[in-house]
């Protein structure tokens, strides 16, 4: 029913205040402000959209996102993001560097080594 299939975008759309007072309208990844944010879920998703489950992104990092194979030269940036104190924005660096890692490059591989993640991070990062 249509109900049904508004309903993840609406509850989504409701977090959009709190993402940018988060946020301070400025993309949790790439940290730049002056362009459209959207939300972004970190998976695995919970039944239903939460704060603590999603991040506010800029169009050019989702665009980046969009590419099979990461561009590693764009991502450089998360060798700051991957400490962030915010659960979802480091559970999505950590991914996003362990991409990195597998297409071989050597900075991220060097990263994932230094890296010291909470237990609740590394559960959540490995969660299916
Ligand atoms: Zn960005």
């Amino acid at each position: 029913m249509a109900h049904h299939y508004r309903a993840r975008p609406d509850d989504l759309a409701q977090l959009g205040k709190d993402l940018v007072r988060r946020s301070h309208a400025h993309c949790e990844l790439c940290g730049k402000g002056g362009r459209a944010l959207a939300p972004h879920e970190v998976p695995p998703l919970p039944p239903r959209p939460e704060l603590e489950h999603t991040i506010m992104i800029c169009g050019q990092c989702q665009d980046e996102l969009a590419c099979g194979e990461l561009n590693p030269l764009y991502w450089r940036f998360l060798e700051t993001v991957v400490w962030s104190d915010l659960p979802a924005v480091q559970v999505m660096a950590v991914r996003l560097v362990r991409r990195l890692n597998e297409q071989g490059e050597n900075w991220a591989t060097a990263l994932l080594d230094t890296l010291y993640l909470e237990p609740a991070i590394g559960q959540w990062l490995d969660a299916p």
